[in-house]
């Protein structure tokens, strides 16, 4: 029975210098975006989504990484699996 957590992850293009730190630590959480030349938080993670604990901790990890904090990673416990 995997726990479950739901996450909603922001991050403030204003402050991102575009280090590529995020992407590199969890290219499907985080990657370039053309129209502002910073990077964003890519779907479903920049809405409440449901993951399981390892997508979490690459998210976290992510989080920690980013050299100007501009990444913030929101956790709830979800019900576990049946
Ligand atoms: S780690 Fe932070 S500063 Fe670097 S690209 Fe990601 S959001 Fe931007």
């Amino acid at each position: 029975m995997a726990k479950k957590y739901k996450v909603r992850v922001t991050l403030d293009q204003n402050l991102c210098i575009n280090c590529g730190t995020c992407s590199a630590i969890y290219p499907k959480g985080y990657g370039y975006d053309e129209t502002t030349g910073k990077h964003k938080v890519l779907p479903p993670y920049n809405e409440w989504t449901e993951v399981d604990e390892e997508t979490l901790n690459l998210l976290k990890q992510a989080e920690t990484a980013c050299p100007v904090q501009c990444i913030k990673v929101y956790v709830e416990e979800a019900d576990e699996d049946k």
